[in-house]
């Protein structure tokens, strides 16, 4: 749910993310279609009038028989799910008292943590996280949760956040350090993990990263496709978004859909490190941008599936 400047401009987004969604499911291995749905509003709302667009939303996923399941993202959450399921069954994501699994934040953050251990073994030569640097961009759901994650690991974690206290709560629980948003291109770090909105790899961007790899969880990072090849040239790893933060799709689609156990979901959220290595190493022998190499192992997998 946003706010957009025009109708058209909400559609081609919807489009973006349901190709996203696409590809995501289909290089997760998940047997199912991938899709999204956009709800442009002129502000969010709240109250009343957000229950009401909920409920109207609801009966709108029920029309589509089960052809169409839907879920939270940005400005939507598991209230909101939970208000949908007043009208639908075709919802993932409600709260566990109302029969669903919950945000898939932490599952999300999970798969990032492994997706981040791969991406320093390709381009760092170990897996090991110790005294390694990584800038959280967005220390909402997933991001406080990856930070906690890593600073396990024994990784010098940096937090930047619009909201400068949650930056500072979620540093100080880390033992990290919060950063200025202003700055976040230019901190020199090993792994930069946007993980708060979309479109923060441009040409302009990418010409002023000082990390050796990008690997975070905010969906459609590239702001332009060009910017893939830019990253390559300049020697940074980039981790597609759709794979690195596939994990709360997975969990959602697993534990309420195909009825995992949560050992089942630790090995599919362990297999996007080794989803992320089978790509780094098509784009290293097809001399590809790692965007082109999983781009095309999705693609291949939506044909088999076909
Ligand atoms: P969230 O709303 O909980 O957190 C986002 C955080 O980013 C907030 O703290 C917000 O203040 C901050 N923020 C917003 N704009 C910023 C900016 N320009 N610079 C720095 N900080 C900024 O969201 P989330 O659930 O943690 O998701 C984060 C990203 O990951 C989103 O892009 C989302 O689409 C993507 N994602 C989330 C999931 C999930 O399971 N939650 C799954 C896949 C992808």
């Amino acid at each position: 749910m946003k706010v957009y400047a025009t109708p058209a401009e909400a559609l081609e987004d919807a489009m973006r993310l349901s190709a996203a969604m696409t590809r995501k499911l289909a290089i997760a291995g998940l047997p199912f279609g991938g899709g999204k749905a956009v709800l442009a509003v002129q502000s969010i709302p709240s109250g009343e009038q957000r229950r009401a667009l909920f409920l109207r939303y609801g009966d709108l996923v029920a029309s589509l028989g089960g052809t169409y399941r839907t879920s939270s993202d940005i400005n939507t959450n598991e209230a909101d799910m939970d208000v949908i399921g007043e009208r639908t069954e075709y919802v993932f994501g409600r709260s566990r008292q109302a029969g669903g699994s919950g945000n898939p934040a932490a599952p999300t953050a999970v798969g990032v943590f492994h997706g981040i251990r791969s991406s320093v073994e390709h381009a760092l030569g170990s897996p090991d996280l110790e005294g390694r640097t990584v800038l959280v961009q967005g220390a909402g759901g997933v991001g406080s949760t990856l930070a906690e994650h890593l600073a396990g690991a024994g990784v010098s974690v940096f937090v930047a956040d619009i909201d400068s206290e949650r930056a500072g709560e979620v540093a100080a629980r880390v033992g990290g350090t919060a950063v200025d948003t202003d700055h976040v291109s230019r901190i020199e770090c090993d792994v930069y993990a946007p993980c708060a909105v979309g479109g923060v790899l441009s040409s302009e961007t990418v010409e002023r990263l000082r990390c050796r790899i990008v690997a975070g969880s905010a969906n459609n990072q590239l702001a332009e496709p060009e910017a893939a090849e830019l990253l390559r040239a300049r020697g940074i790893l980039y981790a597609p978004d759709y794979v690195i933060n596939g994990g709360g799709a997975i969990a959602l689609v697993g534990l309420e859909q195909l009825g995992w156990s949560s050992a089942e979901l630790d090995m599919a959220l362990e297999q996007i490190g080794h989803t992320l290595r089978q790509i780094y190493q098509r784009a290293d022998a097809e001399g590809i941008s790692t965007a082109a190499a999983s781009d095309a192992l999705a693609d291949e997998r939506l044909r088999v599936g076909a």
